[in-house]
């Protein structure tokens, strides 16, 4: 079978790759439909590493999935041929400590879709466990169903920061997350979201969504557009999306007294953070790494209509253009939110 396949570090061929399709009683097999390019998988090809995990052999790129079930295992009683589907890209062991507290997420046996050494889901079909596979809505479709990993972590980040009807949220950074970020803040019951970045086409993809407000923090401080919109108060929650080390040091003058701060954007490296600043508001810290148990309700909203992330998707490419997908991926345009594939015809 054809599979987009990262060689090693900045070369990628679409070629045959063998992988093993055993259904077991609770799998599935699915026919892939769309996959969405990931930083992380953009970063993969130019950088050859995330951290610690190294490709050092060739691998399948690719990570947000939808697709359709062409098989189910004999166990499988929620899903059949047919029916339309979106993954959940990391696999907990069942029976781990992380996974029966419900924190799957953070299980270190998970294994995740495109992460040495586990194959991404760039291919026409795959084996996955029918637990970590989700039925769409009529509704929804597979580019929509694509795009829910990344609103998963937005997702995520909301429920970790513990919204409450009414809240004023500020959103540092617009990339991908950030955007998924704001919006589930939105869905999650906040007021206002303010999103602060630099690039000004990201800010006005975020910018036409009603409750969204946004800052150019090149020529103005999230910290004072936050002071201007509550009165000096600061912002109930600060969703730390940028990951640069300038905004992690900002971060205690944005949030409001007894305010929630959860960090979603990763530093490369480590970075300061002004301890006393937050001890001075008295501000909960919360981290964010994946998801877990979200995609469910990920889904609700869009089937219902509350949230709508197809503005989001800037292009789609056939599977047949895989390479110039991940090309133009890298060329980080700022006006692209996400890029997709398109690997059923
Ligand atoms: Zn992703």
């Amino acid at each position: 079978m054809k599979a987009l396949v990262l060689e090693e570090r900045g070369k990628l061929s679409l070629r045959d790759f063998p992988v093993s399709m055993q259904v077991g009683p609770n799998d599935v097999r699915i026919g892939i439909h769309t996959v969405g390019v990931c930083g992380s998988d953009v970063h993969y090809f130019t950088h050859g590493k995330i951290g610690p995990f190294v490709v050092d052999e060739p691998m399948i790129l690719g990570h947000e999935a939808s697709g359709y079930i062409l098989e189910a295992g004999s166990a499988v009683t929620h899903l059949k041929a047919g029916d339309r589907v979106c993954m959940e890209p990391g696999i907990p062991d069942p029976t781990s400590r992380a996974s029966k507290l419900g924190i799957y997420n953070v299980d270190p046996a998970v294994r995740f879709w495109a992460t040495p050494p586990i194959q991404g889901c760039l291919i026409p079909e795959v084996v996955h466990p029918a637990a970590y596979s989700y039925k769409l809505p009529e509704n929804v479709s597979f580019a929509e169903g694509a795009i829910i990993e990344p609103f998963a972590i937005g997702m995520q980040s909301a429920v970790r920061a513990r919204i409450q009807p009414g809240d004023i949220a500020a959103v540092s950074g617009s990339g991908t997350i950030g955007i998924m970020v704001a919006l589930a803040a939105l869905a999650g019951g906040c007021a206002k979201v303010i999103v602060a970045d630099m690039a000004q086409p990201k800010l006005d993809i975020i910018a036409a969504y009603e409750g969204i407000e946004v800052v150019n923090i090149a020529d103005t401080k999230l910290a004072s557009a936050v002071a201007q919109a509550t009165d000096n108060w600061g912002a109930d929650v600060v969703f730390e999306c940028s990951g640069a080390a300038s905004a992690i040091l900002d971060l205690p003058q944005i949030v409001c007294p007894g305010g929630t701060i959860v960090l979603v954007g990763m530093p490369v490296d480590p970075v300061p953070v002004d301890i006393v600043g937050l001890q001075a508001r008295e501000a909960r810290v919360e981290t964010v790494f994946r998801y877990a148990n979200i995609y469910d309700r990920a889904i609700n909203l869009i089937a219902s209509g509350k949230v709508d992330l197809k503005p989001l998707i800037s292009a789609t490419f056939a599977f047949e253009d895989s390479i110039a997908a991940f090309e133009r991926a890298a060329e980080q345009r700022p006006s692209d939110i996400k890029l997709q594939i398109q690997v059923a015809k």
